[in-house]
């Protein structure tokens, strides 16, 4: 472990990563910290409210749902809230109906109005995709080699442009490894052995993984270069390039935004539901009581969904990581790397798109390595 002088580490950003390194921090080597954050709340773009006028827990930056395969991250999130199990169960609406994602055997049958089997459906499929991509080097090229034409352009084409401002054949192929396709009647949006919604929102749990007396949260609080000199070390998890005052440059990041709109009874009778065609602007709209279905509520509230490129006063939300930012990127890397006292983490600290379960192992991770305890197993 580092010497220290009796000075606390300052943790900026009291989102997922931050509060899970402070927490480490106080449980493992003992250190206290103070974390603090621009915004007025803990828990980042994870950030949930009760809202007056419904009584519906909102996710207010976006819904975000927590999944894992991994049983200690599955544990670590439990003890800080109760988790209950759901399902994601998200629609496509397209001009040719209603169809169920990720693709699986009844969206292949709905699709192409066909009775396949497994066996029959891989076979098809196999003869629409495009065989001549071996390695495919972008997300076009992956979706033509997983799924054909056909259903790329249906789900993928119009969502991917509107999501991210750009052809997909400038995005990278991992975006699409997110989603599976499957030759079963599985629509369950993710494959993890582990997947829930905190019964009191994730306020609720990042406050109490912050709920330790080694560490100071200070809500309302912009970071402030001149912070540093009174911390023994900085984890920042803002965006990189805001740390070095974006003197290499800005990363390109999509942010979103949402229509909010509260009516009586049930707006669309599920959680998610996804627009990919290009006649309508938003990418998908979120009733958030379906988000609950513990819950009992007479009212409702849909968020719209829209996405835009990012503005200097805009969120930053999805890296992009085109060919550009990455160039852009490798200066700041080795800028941090050249620096001493400060860690980034996160996604924005990594510009990296990561899901929550991610975030959790890899603010585990960059503890223990800074200090090295010992994390139990
Ligand atoms: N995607 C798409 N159509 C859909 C859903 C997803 O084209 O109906 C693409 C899109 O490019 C998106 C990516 O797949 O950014 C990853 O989707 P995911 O649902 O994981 O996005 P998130 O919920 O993280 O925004």
């Amino acid at each position: 472990m580092p010497s220290f002088n009796h000075k606390p580490i300052l943790v900026v950003g009291a989102g997922l990563s931050g509060a899970v390194v402070a927490r480490e921090l106080a449980e493992h080597a003992g250190v206290s910290s103070v974390v603090i954050d621009s915004r007025h709340h803990v828990a980042g773009n994870c950030h949930s409210l009760r809202a007056v006028d419904t009584g519906i827990l909102e996710h207010v930056y976006g819904p975000h749902i927590f999944h894992t395969s991994n049983r200690e991250t599955w544990e670590y999130v439990n003890r800080f809230g109760t988790f209950h199990p759901f399902v994601n169960r998200v629609k496509a609406s397209t001009e040719r109906g209603i169809f169920s994602l990720p693709i699986n055997l009844h969206t292949i049958n709905q699709f192409y109005g066909k009775h396949l089997n497994p066996t029959e459906a891989k076979v098809f499929l196999a003869s629409v995709a495009d065989t001549s991509i071996t390695t495919p080097a972008n997300f076009e090229e992956q979706a033509l080699k997983m799924i054909g034409r056909d259903l790329y352009e249906a789900f993928f084409l119009g969502y991917t442009q509107k999501q991210w401002g750009c052809s997909p054949r400038e995005l990278p192929a991992s975006i699409l490894s997110r989603l599976p396709v499957r030759f079963n009647y599985d629509d369950n949006y993710y494959a993890d052995s582990f997947v829930g919604l905190p019964e009191a929102g994730y306020t609720r749990v990042i406050e109490n993984i912050l709920d330790h007396p080694l560490i100071c949260v200070r809500v309302s609080t912009p970071w402030d270069s001149s912070m540093q000199r009174d911390f023994e070390h900085v984890f920042f998890s803002g965006s990189i390039d805001a740390f070095f005052d974006y003197e290499e440059g800005r990363l390109g990041y999509r942010t979103v935004y949402w229509d909010r709109k509260v009516t009586d009874g049930d707006y669309q009778g599920n959680a998610v539901i996804n627009y990919p065609g290009m006649d309508v602007a938003y990418t998908r709209i979120h009733e958030h009581k379906h988000f609950a279905p513990w819950e009992t509520h007479e009212r409702t509230v849909v968020y719209t969904e829209f996405s835009k490129e990012t503005t200097p006063a805009d969120t930053p939300y999805y890296p992009k990581r085109l060919k550009a930012d990455m160039t852009v990127l490798e200066k700041y890397r080795q800028r941090a790397a050249a620096s001493s006292g400060v860690t980034f983490i996160g996604r924005l600290g990594s510009y990296r798109y990561l899901d929550m379960n991610v975030v959790i192992e890899e603010a585990q991770k960059v503890s223990r390595d800074f200090f090295g305890f010992t994390h139990p197993t």
